[in-house]
């Protein structure tokens, strides 16, 4: 416990040195704001409201000690580690953001597609709405485009109904009446397999199953409700709505839905005491809720995160049901595009006829995609635009791992900086080991020599603390520079001489006499 105390203090430590640059025992509070905006972290994220609160209690003060920094972050002292120590997942987010932003305004010229007709209500929205907005799972959020308008979920809403059946009735019963399997027919087909179940959870046969499966002993209002109460801590906390015109028009168009659900009942697929009725309303119900592209994206993300809402922590599935989710959104999601889709962009997702489209990248982020114009299978236009560009300028493909070492594709989650730190790490290792070869590998790549680690010590520092004198030798006659102060004031001369090594002192004190390398630093 007093372990865990005293790594959490060091830790705290590290991010307020990381701020207090000049050593001044004091940062300053814009800059923390600075950075936090930078981070992608919103401002709207419930971990923050706290931070947001004490900020505001703060009456001006700019300037903070270790102990006022302390008491503003210590509610999310973990969280705010990885931001000040650029440990998010995507570390550059605000790059990121513009090269999503540019793909944006590319499919933004994409007029193709027609918005879905099939009911009023779905034919009246506007087919210039687009949006996109992304949610990493460290909850850093980007939204560009009409991310804050409620649209219809329509079929995306079945992915979250299969999960909460999951979740009850287990992986084996639930399977028992619903396949796993692509069925190579229209998302609306009558037809079963070979077990009398319906294909999958995500062609609308399936998805009714599914929807017999969640609470089917609770009440008809009090089962909405906890649906609706789901897709709000999935979303983070942010509210979904009800559309009761959509709801009204679906289930007075839904002849094919309810030939459906007498189908299989007809064939004992459903389990024991389905109320059939009850379910296909619930199953309308749930195609009417509507969200928002911004909420969307983080019930995408909290798919990525197996389960796990990345802005609450709020635990919503096991890592198992979100495995099975993500397995059949990768090989069904996409109505009769599925295959193409899991070939070409590599991503489970899932898509709805009000023109949404969930993306989950997992361990990464999700996104949610909205623009109400369909191509002819249902998908939206531009939905599938943007995964194409997505997958072309980034390492998001599945299988994308498989090709790295040739490809050009971006990966956003590798942090520059830290790269850059693993290289220093690698250089002071080398040159404390007097490993002349591997220090001039680095120096032919254009290394500064003279580059120092968190602590300001020097691939000079190190080999001469190790009384390497070839390396030393080596290193000052290129241009390593032999007054570099490490943090506790030392340089590579009082190193040499604490350690005893002669030779090494000498050349330092011959060396700094006859000529003045040029700092880098
Ligand atoms: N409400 C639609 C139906 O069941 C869902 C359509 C969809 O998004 O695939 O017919």
């Amino acid at each position: 416990m007093l372990e865990d105390q005293n790594a959490e203090q060091a830790s705290l430590g590290q991010s307020f040195r990381s701020l207090d640059k000049e050593r001044k025992g004091r940062v300053n509070l814009r800059e923390i704001l600075e950075v936090l905006k930078k981070s992608g972290l919103s401002k709207k994220d419930p971990r923050l409201k706290s931070f947001y609160e004490k900020v505001g209690q703060l009456n001006g003060v700019n300037e903070l000690t270790f102990k006022e920094f302390d008491k503003l972050i210590q509610d999310q002292s973990l969280l705010f580690d990885k931001v000040f120590q650029n440990q998010l997942i995507i570390p550059e987010f605000n790059r990121f953001s513009e090269e999503i932003k540019k793909i944006y305004n590319e499919v933004k010229k994409n007029n193709g597609g027609k918005v879905a007709d099939y009911i009023p209500q779905l034919k009246r929205v506007a087919p210039e709405n687009f949006g996109v907005s992304i949610c990493t799972i460290d909850g850093q959020i980007f939204s560009t485009g009409e991310c804050d308008q409620y649209f219809s979920i329509q079929s995306t809403s079945k992915t979250l109904n299969y999960c909460l059946a999951l979740e009850e009735f287990g992986q084996d019963k639930v399977h028992t009446h619903v396949g796993r399997e692509p069925s190579g027919h229209g998302f609306n087909e009558i037809t079963l397999d070979p077990k009398k179940r319906p294909h999958n959870p995500f062609i609308n046969a399936g998805a009714i199953m599914t929807s017999s499966m969640v609470k089917p002993t609770l009440e008809p209002a009090e089962r909405f409700d906890y649906v609706l109460d789901m897709w709000k801590r999935a979303a983070g906390g942010s509210q979904p709505t009800f559309n009761n015109a959509v709801y009204l028009s679906e289930r007075a168009t839904a002849d094919r839905n309810f030939a459906l659900g007498y189908f299989m009942r007809e064939n004992n697929s459903f389990p024991e005491q389905t109320k059939l009725i009850e379910t296909l309303e619930f199953y309308f119900q749930c195609c009417s809720i509507e969200l928002t592209a911004e909420s969307m994206a983080t019930v995408s993300a909290t798919l990525a995160n197996s389960g796990i809402c990345p802005l609450t922590q709020d635990k919503l599935f096991t890592p198992d049901t979100v495995k099975n989710c993500l397995s059949l959104m990768s090989s069904c999601g996409m109505y009769d595009f599925s295959g193409e889709f899991a070939f070409t962009i590599g991503l489970p997702a899932k898509s709805g006829v009000g023109g949404g489209l969930l993306i989950v990248i997992p361990n990464l982020m999700g996104i949610c995609v909205w623009s109400p114009p369909l191509d002819a299978m249902g998908n939206s236009v531009r939905g599938i635009d943007f995964c194409e560009r997505l997958v072309e300028n980034f390492n998001f493909h599945n299988f994308d791992s498989l090709i790295a070492g040739h490809s050009k594709k971006m990966d956003p989650r590798v942090n520059q900086n830290l790269a850059n730190s693993d290289d220093i790490q690698s250089i002071l290792w080398a040159a404390s080991k007097g490993s002349l070869r591997e220090v001039q590998a680095f120096l032919a790549r254009g290394f500064d020599i003279n580059q120092a680690d968190y602590d300001g010590r020097t691939a000079l520092h190190l080999a001469s603390s190790e009384g390497k004198k070839e390396m030393v030798e080596y290193l000052l006659g290129h241009s390593a520079d032999p007054t570099a102060k490490d943090r506790w004031g030392g340089t590579p001369l009082s190193d040499a001489e604490r350690e005893g090594h002669k030779e090494v002192e000498n050349l330092l004190k011959k060396y700094k006499g006859s000529k003045k390398p040029v700092s880098k630093r």
